[in-house]
């Protein structure tokens, strides 16, 4: 078993992410350094983030930003942020 060839690549920046600085969340890479709030920039944890169409969020800024408009339930997959 190798990963050597395999490429992974950053959802947040689209650059390649190596091993050292690889950070897997739920399947999907990410650079440690790019796993952080979009919105506060605070640094993430895997248990206390979420996402939404690859753009991360601690918690609370996501539920206040989805619950206010009341879509954190339902139709979020195909819900699109302008
Ligand atoms: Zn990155
Ligand atoms: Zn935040």
């Amino acid at each position: 078993m190798s990963f050597i060839g395999t490429q992974q690549k950053c959802k947040a920046c689209e650059k390649t992410v190596y091993p050292v600085e690889l950070l897997s969340a739920d399947g999907v890479p990410y650079h440690k350094s790019c796993f952080k709030c979009s919105h506060c920039k605070g640094t993430l944890k895997l248990g206390t983030y979420s996402s939404m169409e690859g753009v991360l969020y601690c918690k609370p800024r996501f539920e206040q930003l989805f619950k206010e408009r009341g879509n954190l339930n339902k139709n979020f997959q195909s819900h699109k942020i302008a």
